[in-house]
């Protein structure tokens, strides 16, 4: 026998539960799928299209409802012989300016002998040659940008909705489909960019468990075997996307995790266990990806606020965290925040749901302040700062935990405290 094996007890078909797989039907969007056919109808009755902008948080859908929309549109479009529809889809993830979307626009449009450089051409010339190129193609013609609040300028976003208006197009007519993850996006644009780019706008709102249910049962038949999945499985992953952020991709990608580790393990179904263990590993690894991104102030903030659990000095007060915060940092040879600054990393740290925070009232006489503790595993919070704890010394409380939990030692010293 090889070495590996094929191995399809669990799914039937793993790669439906992968990002990029487009589901036959959405389920739970029917009024925004309304709106949003409603919005596409001139394209099929030969008119002028609008431009349409769509905005809700990531994992709502906007993506699949859109790939879904435009292929029916296509398929359906065939019938008539006086549409000639062309789609264009691209993600500007990674496009930060007009002139990249611009000259990606271009290479789109053009075949693989005529594609330009992406640079050292005047914007001007870049714009000339994609109406040039739009014109050629000429018909309907549907532009999507997808992840559009990843450009940071607006010129090809006032440019692209109003060619036509402005004459920049005689032949083609194309209509502009902008994708948002950010609301703050929109209300940010100008407001001659707002008026063109945003004539139909669509927002997908948040989902709640009833409807994450719905997608991963769905999505279940077609990636698991039948009866794999315990009874508890889908509410579960369902009831946690609904907490974190009425997600749909957070909970398949739950739902694969535990799915993964029934593989691993070799059991037959995938068990309620399996969706908690593998929330823990998700989780793990986006806090990782959380403290790894805080400022070095942030880290040397955690590390006071560890110090203190590790001593059962929490819930503490900021100014209480703030002696052993101001020696961590001397011993990095930095100079510590302001009271306030410092205290800023401690709500940083607590949205990102490493610190807990706790509202107490001051007595008779009125106030409020807040308490700090560590919300989270210990050993993953030692783990994510090994550099700092490495420039500051492991302190002594650290020490013991480590002696204690046996855990792999840390290099480095720290003075008496
Ligand atoms: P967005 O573009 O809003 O960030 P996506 O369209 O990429 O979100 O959706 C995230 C994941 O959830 C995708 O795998 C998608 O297929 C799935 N999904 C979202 N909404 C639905 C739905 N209503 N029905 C079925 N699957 C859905
Ligand atoms: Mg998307």
């Amino acid at each position: 026998m090889g070495l590996f094996e094929r191995d399809t007890e669990v799914y039937k078909d793993r790669d439906a539960l992968r990002e990029d797989y487009q589901p036959e039907k959405l389920v739970g969007r029917d009024e925004e799928i309304q709106m949003y056919q409603a919005a596409l109808q001139p394209v099929i009755n030969s008119e002028q299209p609008n431009n349409i902008f769509l905005y809700g948080k990531t994992g709502v859908g906007k993506t699949a409802a859109t790939k879904y929309l435009l292929s029916h549109l296509e398929d359906d479009a065939e019938q008539y012989d006086d549409i000639d529809l062309n789609l264009i889809f691209l993600n500007c993830d990674g496009l930060t300016s007009s002139y990249q979307i611009a000259t990606r626009l271009v290479n789109e449009l053009r075949d693989e002998a005529n594609q330009i450089s992406t640079t050292g051409y005047p914007r001007a010339t870049v714009y000339e040659m994609l109406w040039s190129d739009l014109d050629n193609l000429g018909g309907t013609v549907i532009i999507v940008l997808d992840e559009v609040d990843h450009v940071k300028d607006d010129s090809i976003l006032y440019q692209l909705p109003r060619a036509r208006a402005n004459e920049n197009l005689t032949e083609a007519k194309i209509g502009i489909i902008g994708i948002s993850n950010d609301f703050s996006f929109r209300d940010d644009l100008s407001p001659k960019v707002k008026s063109s780019l945003c004539e139909q706008e669509i927002h997908f709102p948040a989902y709640d468990a009833s409807n994450l249910k719905q997608i991963l049962e769905q999505r279940a038949t077609v990636a698991f075997h039948e009866g794999v999945l315990s009874d508890g499985v889908i509410p579960l992953c369902a009831a946690y996307g609904a907490k974190d952020a009425g997600d749909a991709r957070q909970s398949i990608d739950l739902l694969m995790k535990a799915g993964d580790l029934a593989r691993e393990e070799d059991t037959s179904t995938v068990t309620e266990d399996q969706v908690e263990r593998g929330r823990r590993a998700l989780e793990r690894g986006r806090i990782e990806e959380g403290i790894s991104g805080l400022t070095q102030h942030g880290h040397l903030v955690l590390y006071a606020l560890l110090t203190l659990d590790l001593e059962n000095e929490t819930p503490v007060r900021s100014r209480d965290v703030r002696p052993r915060y101001t020696r961590f940092t001397r011993l990095a040879q930095r100079d510590p925040l302001v009271p306030r600054r410092m205290r800023d990393h401690l709500s940083e740290l607590a949205m990102l749901g490493i610190v807990s925070v706790t509202e107490r009232n001051e007595g008779r006489r009125g106030g409020t302040y807040r308490e700090y503790a560590i919300d989270m595993d210990l050993s993953l919070i030692i783990s994510a700062l090994d550099d700092i704890i490495t420039e500051v010394g492991v302190h002594d409380s650290l020490s013991s935990y480590l002696d204690t939990a046996n855990e792999p030692q840390i290099t480095g010293t720290l003075a008496d405290y």
